[in-house]
């Protein structure tokens, strides 16, 4: 899984700014074989985990985390930036690798306790999945699980998720 996906997915050099090593999955995402192959490993990992939603990070988060949704029989939750959800909202600010930036989720996004699998296309410094979490537990949703189709581990990201069950499918280990 992890060599054939490492494949599809574009390296871009210093996009958006220099010195990042911006890890392009739309290469992955056009290739049919390949996305069917990255959600169908994400979710045999949870599948023996009772998932009620999945929430998606915008925007690589929503691709990956509708498919997953559909694959494990849940329900999907947009987990969007500041100012794009229509409805009563919590908000979270967090730091990018590159930037800050907020994150909303609807209040009404989920029942009490419901299990929740948080759902993004890459985890860097952890920041954004670390908000994005908090924003469930605060919409009542419990975190089950976080799953991520790239991880670049040396950032150090799960260390911002002390306790998750965090899994990813490709690993940077080093830039
Ligand atoms: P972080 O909060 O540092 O874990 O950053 C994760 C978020 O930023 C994800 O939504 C990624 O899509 C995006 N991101 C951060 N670094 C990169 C990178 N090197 N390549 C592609 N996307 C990135």
């Amino acid at each position: 899984v992890t060599q054939s996906l490492d494949h599809v997915i574009r390296n871009v050099p210093d996009f958006p700014k220099p010195g990042i090593q911006f890890k392009d999955i739309t290469t992955l995402l056009k290739d049919g074989a390949a996305l069917a192959l990255s959600v169908d490993a994400i979710a045999e990992r949870f599948k023996g985990t009772l998932i009620q939603k999945v929430a998606g990070i915008e925007s690589r988060g929503f691709p990956f985390g509708c498919a997953l949704a559909y694959s494990l029989g849940a329900g999907f939750v947009p987990i969007r930036k500041k100012g794009k959800l229509p409805a009563p909202t919590y908000r979270q600010e967090y730091a990018l690798e590159y930037g800050t930036d907020a994150l909303e989720v609807h209040q009404d996004a989920f029942t009490p306790g419901e299990r929740v699998l948080v759902v993004d296309d890459l985890l860097a410094t952890g920041g954004t999945a670390a908000a994005a979490c908090s924003l469930v537990e605060r919409a009542g949703g419990r975190v089950v699980g976080c799953g991520f189709v790239v991880e670049l581990s040396f950032l150090g990201g799960r260390k911002r998720l002390p306790g998750r069950v965090v899994h990813s499918l490709v690993d940077y280990a080093a830039e």
